[in-house]
């Protein structure tokens, strides 16, 4: 962590289809929870993503559909746009693909790795329909596994599995479209030579794992070891398809062919980068050609090959880029244990949850960050989700808060009570609270972002244990004597949860900062500048060795979480089935 600046990258989500939990647990809550994180405690950070939208299977989606390809994917970006704003992933910028931006940038890329010489050129057989005249790539055609014998692998890759591999390895295929068997056609592509890169990799995968076991987790690194030890084939670069970015007629015999959908999207991440740095009058070299910065990417496990194999050797092979710092994957999340699979609407979508389980963004963040399948495949079952909204954010975390700010109307009428003398018990539990700034952030700089959430959590539970021993609420001889410190230092539990909680539940944080007036990261947006008021550091929280000062008003009290009833969890599952 002592770069200068961080580049954060989420997968670019494909915009066939909307997001869906899966999603948000194995890539996009992990990152904001980074990104958050670094913000808060001033870092300079760069958080970006964007839709990916070129490729095969937006074309066999969009003939179901009969749509043009780019309506659809103007229809899923902005839907896939909305819902993970409003989850609160708080992207610097959210670009797409099929923007200019990206086109010039993808070729301006592609046209340096030609001139290096660096691609392979050869004319081999690919399948072609002959019923409708045109070139079966990738998910094109469909046929047996080569590895595990699956009988609908794709033509690229088997789902199964998880391989990737190419085409003319793929048993007994035959086209998606038209079901015929395909001819063997003569075409001529552009490769990466992978294959020639493998002592790069080995040397700069495996040796920085072992200098520094934390770049990579051990999944990352498991498939990577195993995908070098198998052996680096030569991957083409281009596709006979008319929906991708067209290879300029400058370059020879490559007529009507596009830039394969794999190869441009991740330059997708750059070009986001770029985007976000003309708005903002900034250098973008900064972010991918300065060794200062660390490139910090989430993707999803059956993107590892992509991400930790092909986008390095492509930096590698244009010579002006650094290598990203650390790529993570989480395993998959099930749900009600069984896996999610799109095609047969097994899966909770993001705007559906958002519509049925209005301003309730939080209670799903929470669900899926504490059943985040950090290093093996979770569930995910909404009987869970009752579970832990009830008996955990409404007992004990809204009911923490709850405790304090009505005893606090009701005995002090809203002000924050001046301590008397400190027991031994109150010494000790003020310098418990003052490590938990440390520990936490420890715990989301190395990846581990289901124990941090429990830390925090277990701020309320120590508050609420507090309350229960001291009872300020009593009445004793020396009642307001006692009762002042207890809520003092109650008070001073619940602001630095409310500090703590910003990268996890945002929405929560905000509430409860709002509630004891302190500040918050909330962004207000005036007709000519957007102002965000930063939240402090979380090293120096205590610094005043105090969060809520004595003598305040405090805000009114909001309710934080509602008890999730049997019957809409009925509904939920009668949905799912
Ligand atoms: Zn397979």
């Amino acid at each position: 962590m002592t770069k200068k600046r961080f580049l954060i990258t989420a997968a670019l989500p494909y915009a066939n289809g909307p997001i869906h939990i899966g999603h948000l647990s194995g890539v996009y809550l992990p990152a904001d929870i980074f990104a958050r994180y670094l913000k808060v405690n001033k870092k300079e950070v760069l958080f970006i993503s964007g839709t990916d939208e070129y490729g095969v299977p937006i074309t066999i989606k969009a003939k179901e559909k009969k749509i043009e390809p780019q309506k659809l994917v103007d229809k899923y970006h902005v839907s896939i746009k909305k819902s993970l704003k409003q989850i609160g992933i708080k992207f610097d910028n959210f670009s797409r693909t099929t923007s200019k931006i990206h086109s010039k940038n993808s070729l301006l890329f592609f046209n340096k790795l030609y001139k290096k010489n660096l691609f392979l050129e050869y004319e081999n057989y690919q399948y072609y329909d002959n019923k409708m005249k045109q070139f079966l790539p990738d998910r094109y055609i469909l046929g047996i596994c080569p590895n595990c014998k699956y009988k609908k692998a794709y033509g690229d890759q088997c789902e199964k599995c998880g391989i990737y591999f190419n085409i003319d390895e793929l048993l007994t295929p035959y086209s998606a479209i038209s079901k015929e068997i395909p001819k063997l056609k003569k075409t001529r592509h552009l490769y990466l030579p992978l294959n020639k890169y493998k002592n790069f990799l080995i040397k700069w995968f495996l040796r920085k794992w072992n200098q520094n076991k934390l770049l990579f987790k051990n999944n990352v690194y498991a498939q990577v070891k195993s995908y070098l030890k198998i052996g680096l084939k030569p991957r083409a670069i281009t596709r006979d398809l008319n929906w991708g970015i067209p290879i300029p007629s400058s370059i020879p015999k490559m007529k009507n062919k596009v830039l394969y959908v794999w190869f441009e999207a991740l330059i997708g991440y750059i070009s986001s980068t770029i985007e976000w740095c003309e708005r903002n009058k900034k250098d973008w070299k900064l972010y991918w050609q300065n060794k200062k910065t660390s490139i910090i990417q989430f993707i999803g496990k059956d993107n590892i090959f992509f991400h930790c194999l092909i986008f390095p050797v492509m930096l590698k092979a244009h010579g002006s880029y650094i290598l990203p710092e650390t790529i993570s994957a989480n395993e998959f999340l099930n749900i009600e244990n069984r896996k999610i699979s799109t095609s047969k609407n097994w899966a909770i979508w993001l705007h559906k949850y958002l519509k049925d389980f209005p301003n309730q963004q939080d209670v799903l963040r929470y669900v899926l960050i504490r059943n985040m399948p950090e290093k093996k495949d979770t569930n995910f079952s909404w009987n869970i989700f009752q579970k832990n909204n009830n008996s955990e954010l409404v007992s004990i975390l809204g009911n923490f808060i709850f405790r304090i700010m009505s005893f606090l109307k009701t005995k002090f009428n809203c002000f924050v009570p001046v301590p008397n003398k400190y027991f031994k018990q109150d010494i000790e539990l003020l310098s418990l609270i003052k490590i938990y700034p440390k520990i936490t952030g420890e715990l989301i700089k190395t990846y581990k972002f289901r124990k941090a959430l429990f830390k925090v959590f277990n701020l309320a539970r120590i508050g609420n244990q507090y309350l229960s021993k001291e009872e300020p609420w009593k009445t004793s001889n020396n009642y307001t004597y006692r009762s002042n410190t207890v809520l003092y230092i109650s008070l001073q539990i619940a602001g630095l949860i409310g500090y703590l909680l910003e990268p996890f539940l945002p929405f929560t944080s905000e509430k409860i900062l709002r509630m004891m007036c302190l500040k918050t990261t909330k962004t207000t947006k005036t007709t000519k500048t957007t102002k965000t008021t930063k939240t402090t550091k979380w090293k120096s929280l205590f610094r005043a060795n105090c969060i809520i000062k004595p003598g305040i008003k405090l805000g009114k009290n909001e309710l934080l979480f509602n008890i999730v009833q049997d019957s809409e969890i009925k509904r939920q599952i009668k949905n799912m089935s």
